[in-house]
């Protein structure tokens, strides 16, 4: 009986090197979501509004993301809100949604998984399963998603040391899953200027404890849809790997998050920059499409004729 009931518990001895351990792949990991690469050269910008709320409103942002050169669409369907009363997401209607718009613009799509009972739901229209900050210690979920065969995009917890982030991650990789990327997204302090305080600081930090490539969003890392374009500068030139970034085609509309949300205009100069601070520091990220680049002569017929 006693041996029945280790075994049910798992194995718990600790390996020499934790499986997220830099010194396991010294060179750094890369998560490939259907093409796009999360870890190398290319910094990879993950673009949507924060909950999924209509077809309009997920297709033309869809569009105009990637129209911008972002790589992959974020949006959710499950929400996980403070209060019990604020929109809940559209849930398997939002999934739905979220698999036409990756049918018309080709983006693979972000979105977040709440519960172990619709892992295999979300599964079946997502190409990553984000875990957000109120889940990062939801251990029953990090094992299931660990798995599941689809990247896992893990977010910091709001109070969660960077120790306690790789445990989670931990968790997800003991299950088999090795696609996890790490996300910073601002945690808690004294400060209330701003929604949280980006700790910009994990990033170098955590390249330096994990092979696991590292995003940073700075929509809720501020609060603030003014400071994000300015903090994604920040976290590209001290080495992110990617940025999740929250767009809506009317912020003023959203159900949630508008403040920090990017009118699309917004997120198209915000691109424009950051390709400069990407080129300084040894990275690139996408450009415009050349839909983008085709729509822009189209407006301006006297250019396109000179
Ligand atoms: C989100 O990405 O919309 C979200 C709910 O994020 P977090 O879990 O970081 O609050
Ligand atoms: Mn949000």
């Amino acid at each position: 009986m006693t041996v029945t009931k280790i075994e049910e518990a798992g194995n718990t001895t600790p390996p020499e090197q934790l499986l997220a351990d830099r010194g396991r792949r010294p060179e750094g990991s890369v998560v490939d979501v259907g093409g796009v690469r999360i870890g190398g050269r290319e910094v990879i910008v993950i673009a949507g509004p924060c909950a999924v709320e209509s077809r309009e409103q997920i297709n033309e942002t869809a569009r105009a993301v990637k129209r911008s050169g972002a790589r992959m669409l974020r949006g959710g369907a499950f929400k996980p809100r403070t209060a019990p009363y604020s929109f809940q997401g559209l849930k398997h209607e939002g999934l739905q949604l979220l698999s036409q718009a990756k049918h018309k613009t080709g983006l693979p799509v972000v979105t977040e998984v709440m519960d172990t009972r619709e892992v295999e739901a979300v599964c079946e229209h997502a190409d990553v399963l984000q875990i957000g900050t109120r889940n990062m210690q939801s251990f029953e979920l990090l094992q299931e998603v660990g798995r599941a065969a689809k990247p896992v995009l893990l977010k910091r917890g709001m109070s969660a040391t960077i120790k306690e982030l790789l445990y989670a991650a931990e968790y997800i990789l003991k299950q088999g899953n090795q696609d996890v990327i790490l996300c910073e997204r601002g945690i808690r302090t004294f400060e209330t200027a701003t929604r949280n305080t980006l700790d910009l600081n994990a990033v170098p930090m955590l390249q330096r404890l994990t092979h696991l490539p590292v995003v940073v969003d700075p929509s809720h890392g501020t609060g603030k849809w003014w400071m994000v374009p300015i903090m994604a500068k920040g976290a590209v030139a001290v080495g992110a790997d990617g940025l999740l970034v929250e767009v809506h085609n009317c912020p003023e509309e959203a159900l949630s998050d508008g403040d920090q949300s990017l009118r699309p205009d917004r997120f198209e100069a915000m691109m424009r920059d950051l390709r400069g601070v990407a080129l300084a520091v040894g990275r690139e990220i996408a450009s415009a499409t050349q839909e983008s680049l085709k729509e822009v002569v189209e407006a301006q017929p006297a250019y396109s004729n000179a």
